[in-house]
C-alpha cells in the first residue's frame, strides 16, 4: 500500500536548502504536499503590513518556482490554518503534518490549537525548528530563567555555538495530485494595484531563496570586510540586507552563521573583529525573539512597567510630519523617504528616527512602530518591538530614555560626506556639506546658492532640538514619582 502523504505546511520558512520539516518529510519516503494557507485570522491584528505583503508575493512565487523545477509545486490555501489544513489532510488522506516552529505569541497560539485540531483527527504533528539558532527554551541563565540582559545571553548562545550542520538540499519531489485545487497567488491580492506604489520596493529587491543567497555570497565575498565600521553609515552598502530574507525564512539563521565562519575558517585563522561584529547582530536577532517568547506582551506594552505612567504627547500633525520625512532633519527625512520608497532603513538611521519620535517629539513608540510594521519589507514582531522599546528606554536591557541622540550631530557622525542625505532628500543636493545636517542655520546668499528655500522647498524643523530634549528629560521624571 502506498504510504500516506505528509504536509509540509510552510510559513516564515520560504525555502528549500537547510529546511528540517521538509527534509525529514522527504526523507519518510511519502508524498509530500507543500502548503502556505493565507491566514488572515489568526495574527489578529499583526497581519503582515502592506510593504511585507508585497514580499510575501514574491516570495511565494518564487518557492513555487524552485519546487516545480523538482517536480512539485506550492498549494496555496485560504483561511484559518486550522480549518484549512484539517480540510487538506482529508482530501489527500494526509497522516502527518509537519512545520517550522513560530515565535510570535499568536503564532504560539495558533499551534498549540493545531495540535488540538488535527491530533483529534488522528493526524499526526510534527514541529520543527528552523528560524532561530537556538530555542528560546534552550538558553537558559543560571538559574534556569529566561535572560533579559544581553550580554550574558550572547555569552550563552556562543558557547551553545558549535558547528551545525545544515539540511541537505532536497532532490527531486513526488508531484502534488492534480485534484488537490490551490488558490491562484492573485486572488489574494497582496500587491498594491491602483496606484501601484511598490515600484521602489521591487527596484530595491530580489525576494526568494536566491536572492537570499546572492546576498550572503556578497557578504562572505567582500562585504564583511570592514563591517564593524561600516555598519553604521547608511549612505555606503555596509550591511549585509539580509533581514527580510532572514524574517521569510529564505534563508536560515544557521546557513548565515556557518557561512560567516566557514569564510574564516578558509582563510585559517579564527573570527576577526568584523566577522564577530556581524555574528553578534545574529545574536541581537536571537535575543528579541527570546524576549518576544518569554514577555508576549511585548509588542503593546513597555517591558519596564513604569513606562505605562509615561505621559506621552500624541499630536498627529508631529506624527505625520515625521511619516513622510517632512520633519525638517535631513538624516531624519532621508530615513523615512528611504523606508517609504525601498520598504528598508539602515539600521543607524532606524535608531535615530526612533529617537526623534520618542523622545524630541514625544510620541508613544507603538505609533512608530506600527508605522514600520506597514512600511518594512522586514517587518518582524520580535525584531521591531525589541528595538523599539530599547530605543524609547522602556525595553530590556534598553538604552537609558536620558540618552537622546542629536540628529544633527549623528548626522555629521555617521553621513560625514552628506551621501545618504543628498541621495534621499535631492531638494539639498546642491547644500555645502557644512551645512546639510543642519540647513536652516546656512546664510541667505548659501541657501540661494543651492537653491533652498526653508519652509518652502524644504521644511523648517518642527521642533527646536533643545526645546524637544528639554521636554523630553521633564517627562522623564515623572517616571521618578512614586506611583498612585
Ligand atoms: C526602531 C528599530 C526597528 C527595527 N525593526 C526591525 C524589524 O522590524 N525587522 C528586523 O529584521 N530588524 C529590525 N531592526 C533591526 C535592524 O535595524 C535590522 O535588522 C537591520 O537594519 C537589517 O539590515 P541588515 O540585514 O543589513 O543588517 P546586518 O547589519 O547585516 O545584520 C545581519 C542580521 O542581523 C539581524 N540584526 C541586525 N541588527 C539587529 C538588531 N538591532 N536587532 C535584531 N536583529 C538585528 C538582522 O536579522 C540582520 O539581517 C530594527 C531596528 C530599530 C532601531
Amino acid at each position: 500500500m502506498a504510504a500516506a502523504p505528509i504536509i509540509v505546511w510552510f510559513r516564515q520558512d520560504l525555502r528549500l536548502h537547510d529546511h528540517a520539516a521538509l527534509a525529514a518529510a522527504v526523507a519518510a519516503g511519502a508524498p509530500v504536499v507543500p502548503v502556505y494557507v493565507f491566514d488572515e485570522e489568526s495574527p489578529g491584528k499583526w497581519m503582515p503590513g502592506a510593504a511585507s505583503r508585497w514580499w510575501l508575493h514574491e516570495s511565494l512565487k518564487s518557492l513555487d518556482t524552485s519546487l516545480r523545477k523538482r517536480g512539485s509545486h506550492l498549494v496555496l490555501a485560504r483561511g484559518p490554518a486550522p480549518a484549512v489544513l484539517a480540510d487538506l489532510a482529508r482530501e489527500t488522506g494526509a497522516r502527518a503534518i509537519y512545520w517550522s516552529r513560530g515565535y510570535e505569541p499568536w503564532a504560539v497560539r495558533l499551534e498549540r490549537a493545531l495540535y488540538r485540531t488535527l491530533e483529534g483527527v488522528g493526524v499526526r504533528c510534527r514541529r520543527f525548528s528552523g528560524s532561530l539558532l537556538f530555542e528560546p527554551e534552550d538558553i537558559k541563565s543560571g538559574v534556569g530563567e529566561p535572560y533579559k540582559v544581553f550580554t550574558p545571553f550572547y555569552k550563552a548562545c556562543l558557547n551553545a555555538a558549535q558547528s551545525v550542520q545544515l539540511h541537505k538540499a532536497i532532490g527531486s519531489m513526488p508531484r502534488v495530485p492534480d485534484r488537490i485545487e490551490s488558490d491562484a497567488l492573485e486572488s489574494w491580492e497582496l500587491q498594491p494595484k491602483n496606484p501601484d506604489w511598490a515600484g521602489g520596493i521591487s527596484a530595491a529587491w530580489t525576494p526568494g531563496e536566491a536572492g537570499a543567497n546572492a546576498r550572503l555570497d556578497a557578504l562572505a565575498g567582500g562585504l564583511l570586510k570592514g563591517y564593524r565600521t561600516n555598519r553604521d553609515l547608511p549612505g555606503i552598502d555596509g550591511t549585509s540586507r539580509l533581514s527580510p530574507h532572514l524574517h521569510f525564512g529564505e534563508i536560515s539563521p544557521r546557513q548565515v552563521w556557518n557561512a560567516v565562519v566557514n569564510a574564516a575558517d578558509a582563510k585559517g585563522g579564527s573570527l576577526d573583529a568584523d566577522s564577530e561584529s556581524f555574528l553578534r547582530e545574529l545574536i541581537w536577532r536571537e535575543f528579541s525573539h527570546h524576549l518576544l517568547f518569554h514577555w508576549m506582551h511585548f509588542p503593546e506594552k513597555p517591558f519596564r512597567h513604569e513606562f505605562t505612567r509615561f505621559p506621552w504627547d500624541n499630536d498627529p500633525r508631529l506624527l505625520a510630519a515625521w511619516q513622510q520625512g517632512r520633519t525638517g532633519y535631513p538624516i531624519i527625512d532621508a530615513g523615512m523617504r528611504e523606508l517609504w520608497t525601498t520598504g528598508w532603513m539602515h539600521n543607524r538611521v532606524r535608531m535615530i528616527v526612533a529617537s526623534f519620535l520618542v523622545k524630541h517629539l514625544l510620541i508613544p513608540w507603538q505609533d512608530g512602530a506600527r508605522w514600520f510594521w506597514d512600511t518594512l519589507v522586514d517587518a518582524d514582531l520580535a525584531n521591531n518591538s525589541a528595538s523599539w522599546q530599547w530605543v524609547a528606554g522602556c525595553g530590556a536591557d534598553a538604552a537609558p530614555y536620558f540618552r537622546i541622540f542629536n540628529p544633527v550631530l549623528q548626522g555629521k557622525k555617521f553621513d560625514p560626506d552628506g551621501l545618504y542625505v543628498k541621495a534621499w532628500v535631492p531638494e539639498l543636493a546642491k547644500m555645502p556639506l557644512a551645512r546639510i545636517h543642519d540647513p536652516w542655520k546656512a546664510k541667505a546668499q548659501i541657501l540661494e546658492k543651492a537653491r533652498v528655500k526653508i519652509g518652502e522647498t524644504y521644511p523648517a524643523p518642527i521642533v527646536a532640538l533643545d526645546a524637544g530634549r528639554k521636554r523630553a528629560l521633564e517627562a522623564y521624571e515623572v517616571l521618578k514619582e512614586p506611583a498612585d
